[in-house]
């Protein structure tokens, strides 16, 4: 990649390395993620710095993998009342069930927004000291959405993009934040603002049509004209780093994990469920309709296992902890009622695997059933397509997940309607090898436009100009 004119910014929550005790000793560790995948080859090509949330405790020339890295890091450090009303009172109590249309979830606590307030300002503060007015900065998500028109206060010439990783819901839904209008300020003080999907950032044009007083909404052109300025919208549908997942669920040890995986389930075919533990997730509903298959079809109990694979996340969040509950008790009724000698339908992992392990799941299983109530985009839908390099395997998809819009090759559900979900399943379970064939190699073909470098260098190109 050409060195570029201009130094790049990268804000977000949570950044690229954090400190860990690794072997006796506190190392720098690297955060999972795609964004961190995505991001972090584009500042080592051209320089710059990651702005995020730390203790501060990252040495100032840090060494990764024996060399020095090549783009500095600085770290905002917030005090826990305020890290708690940003993070958790409205990051994860109020934006995210809103921005997933899931207002009913919606807790709304004191003073919290004014810690929100604080702590975007801090991420202000800490951007203008490693930053000059030529820089690309580059703001992610939902938890800075007041930081764009904090930031074009103090840097009216600064090229500003901002880029939503979660949906944007309709105007109905977003209304019911009270300091909708701030947010929406906030986000136009961006010149570029990217969403996953078209009908996100259809939304997102309405909102601030129906919200803000005194700007011009183009809806067909997508822009916005507010002030003096002109406040460009995008879609730009993130994906993931295909070489690298390629090449390492290759590996052959990913192949031996792949037999040994097979062998454990006594080469019953395998339908994968992949998630964070998150209410979005749509996981109850998912396991209703694996019941469904097991009561409707005595021979399924023999022939298929569900292997779950659930994230711990927000475990401190009481939302979350009743979840984790709910399905618990589902998983242990549904295998105490159909299990058999050696035969356990449902094997169910409540932890994070590292990729060569989740690769060679993804490399065992017939079906994904992704099946999300509401998800951005849905990182796991492609990743189990970039793992089926020698084809076949069925993709079931929630109609309501961003992937949804890019993968046609996918077998669509409403994952609210359990009963599709469950003919649907049979439906892939029953598809011969003829029929996988030219879905999966459809599917590889979407994935492979959705690659995430191109996402990064797309969408900072669009910043530059
Ligand atoms: N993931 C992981 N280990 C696991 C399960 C999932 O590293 O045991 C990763 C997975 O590879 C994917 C991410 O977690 O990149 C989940 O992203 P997605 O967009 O599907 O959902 P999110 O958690 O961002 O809502």
């Amino acid at each position: 990649m050409a060195r570029a004119k201009r130094r790049l910014v990268v804000v977000s929550n949570r950044g690229p390395f954090r400190m860990q005790i690794v072997g006796g000793r506190k190392r720098p560790v690297r955060a999972a993620g795609g964004l961190v995948a995505a991001l972090d080859p584009v500042l080592r090509a051209r320089g710059g710095v990651w702005v995020s949330t730390g203790d501060g405790d990252l040495p100032k020339d840090l060494r990764i993998d024996g060399a020095r890295l090549p783009y500095e890091i600085a770290q905002v450090k917030l005090t826990r009342s305020v890290a708690e009303g940003y993070y958790e009172g409205v990051s994860n109590a109020m934006l995210w069930p809103i921005m997933h249309s899931m207002a009913a979830t919606v807790r709304m606590t004191g003073p919290a927004f004014e810690d929100y307030a604080t702590a975007n300002r801090a991420f202000c503060e800490a951007v203008l000291a490693s930053s000059k007015d030529s820089d690309l900065i580059w703001v992610q998500d939902f938890h800075l959405m007041l930081l764009p028109a904090m930031l074009r206060a103090e840097r009216r010439r600064a090229h500003i993009g901002w880029f939503c990783h979660i949906p944007w819901p309709g105007s109905d839904i977003f209304r019911v934040l009270p300091w909708r209008e701030a947010i929406l300020q906030g986000l136009l003080g961006a010149d570029l603002i990217g969403f996953h999907t078209e009908g996100y950032a259809q939304n997102f044009l309405r909102c601030v049509n129906d919200l803000v007083p005194a700007v011009h909404v183009d809806f067909s052109r997508m822009q916005i004209r507010h002030g003096r300025r002109t406040v460009r919208v995008v879609v730009a549908p993130i994906g993931v780093p295909l070489d690298a997942i390629q090449t390492l669920a290759a590996d052959p040890r990913v192949s031996a994990e792949v037999e040994r995986i097979q062998q454990w389930v006594n080469n019953r075919r395998i339908i994968l469920g992949v998630d964070r533990l998150d209410y979005t997730k749509g996981i109850e509903q998912r396991l209703l309709a694996f019941e469904q298959l097991l009561r409707s079809d005595r021979a399924a109990r023999n022939r298929y296992v569900m292997v779950q694979i659930m994230v711990p996340s927000r475990t401190d969040v009481k939302a979350y902890a009743d979840l984790k509950t709910r399905i618990d008790q589902r998983v242990g009724d549904i295998n105490g009622r159909y299990a058999s000698a050696g035969r356990i339908p449902i094997q169910y992992f409540y932890r994070n695997l590292p990729p060569p392990q989740l690769y060679a799941h993804y490399r065992a299983a017939d079906v994904a059933l992704v099946t999300p109530l509401r998800d951005g985009m849905n990182l796991v839908a492609l990743e189990y397509v970039a793992c089926r390099m020698q084809g076949g395997g069925v993709l079931v998809l929630s109609e309501f997940a961003g992937a949804a819009e890019y993968l046609e090759g996918a077998l669509r559900v409403n994952p609210y309607d359990v009963h599709d979900m469950a003919t649907t399943l049979k439906a892939a379970l029953a598809m011969t090898a003829d029929e996988q064939e030219p879905r999966m190699h459809r599917l590889r073909a979407e994935v492979h436009k959705l690659d995430v470098h191109r996402w990064a260098d797309g969408y900072i190109a669009q910043l530059e100009r």
